[in-house]
């Protein structure tokens, strides 16, 4: 079922996660381990994040390096059609410019398409590690909104092979990323709210937003979009916070803000275990003033901490 159904048809705020492919070693079980204690919540739906691969440099017997390609999480589709199988949850694969050929992108949409999944999230994606700034591949998209174009294009029936025109036709929801504080690279808020009004008016019927630990700017965000004209849902990402070095690297990684609350109590902590409870009684809080708001889902960045979103979940 697509995500804009699950929206439409609910009498109260949903709940969604997010989970990373498990390392490529670990094996799937890893990953139904973290999901395990979040299933009880009975998800709306379950997004898995996309990895492309990464240019590493590896040592030869002989002391000199060898450039290698890694892709260190793979499997994206098919770990969203594993969880459906043993879940029975809706799943929205993450699905990203960077890496990909047109075609790749068109064999992967049918891919998603043949396994029953109605839904994607798509995005740019980041610089590769070895990049200064994002490249897009030779001949692929530059931008979240060139992709969109091509997943409409696709729910419309029309192939990079003009001859395959008016045949099989695809019929994904189409979620895309929005940031509350910006996206970093974008010279302004105006901007970029220009260039999401631009993914939306492409096809995205709803915007998962980058993590904030400050309502205020979700509040914001929402009034700045609605004030341009944008009408789709606008579902708040949610990340907790379990650790000192979080302060720094969140806001380095993701380039949001921390509220001076939140970090002034952190930096008071002894040890993690109060670090953590403190994350905790954010995230609730966070959690019940949007629910309050009447939010249309609560979706949480689950990674590395399933028990403590399934607390907050559970206590909301
Ligand atoms: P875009 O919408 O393409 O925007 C990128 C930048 O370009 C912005 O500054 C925008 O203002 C600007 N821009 C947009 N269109 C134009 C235009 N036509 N001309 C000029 N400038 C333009 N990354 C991953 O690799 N894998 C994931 O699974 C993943 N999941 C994510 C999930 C969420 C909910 C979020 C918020 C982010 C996720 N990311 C993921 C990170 C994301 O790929 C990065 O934030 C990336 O830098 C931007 O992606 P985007 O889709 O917002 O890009």
């Amino acid at each position: 079922m697509k995500v804009t159904d699950h929206i439409a048809q609910a009498k109260d705020t949903l709940i969604s996660f997010e989970v990373l492919p498990p390392l490529k070693g670990k094996g799937i079980d890893a990953l139904y381990k973290h999901l395990d204690p979040l299933m009880e919540f009975k998800p709306s739906f379950i997004n898995v994040t996309y990895h492309r691969s990464e240019h590493v440099f590896k040592k030869r017997s002989d002391g000199s390096f060898e450039k290698v390609i890694v892709r260190k999480r793979p499997g994206t589709e098919a770990i969203c059609a594993a969880i459906m199988n043993k879940y029975n949850v809706d799943t929205v694969p993450h699905l990203i410019c960077g890496g990909f050929s047109l075609q790749d992108t068109e064999d992967a949409l049918l891919t998603l398409s043949y396994l029953g999944i109605d839904n994607v999230l798509v995005l740019r994606g980041d610089a590769a590690k070895n990049e200064a700034a994002f490249e897009p591949e030779p001949g692929g998209h530059k931008y979240a909104s060139d992709l969109l174009t091509q997943v409409v294009n696709l729910n419309n029936g029309i192939y990079l092979e003009d001859e395959l025109k008016g045949t099989n036709k695809t019929n994904f929801s189409i979620g895309v990323a929005g940031y509350p504080e910006k996206h970093f690279e974008a010279p302004n808020m105006e901007t970029d709210l220009q260039y999401l009004t631009e993914k939306v008016d492409a096809g995205a019927d709803y915007i998962i937003t980058q993590m904030f630990f400050d309502n205020a700017k979700y509040f914001a965000f929402v009034d700045a979009c609605r004030a341009i004209g944008i009408t789709v849902p606008i579902i708040p990402g949610l990340k907790p916070i379990y650790t000192k070095k979080q302060l720094t690297i969140l806001p380095k990684t993701f380039h949001i803000d921390i509220p001076t609350d939140l970090s002034n109590e952190i930096l008071k902590c002894k040890t993690d275990d109060d670090v953590l409870k403190i994350g905790e009684r954010w995230l609730l809080e966070q959690s019940r003033k949007l629910k309050k708001a009447g939010v249309p889902v609560l979706h949480y960045y689950t990674l590395g901490r399933p028990k403590m979103v399934a607390d907050v979940v559970r206590e909301l």
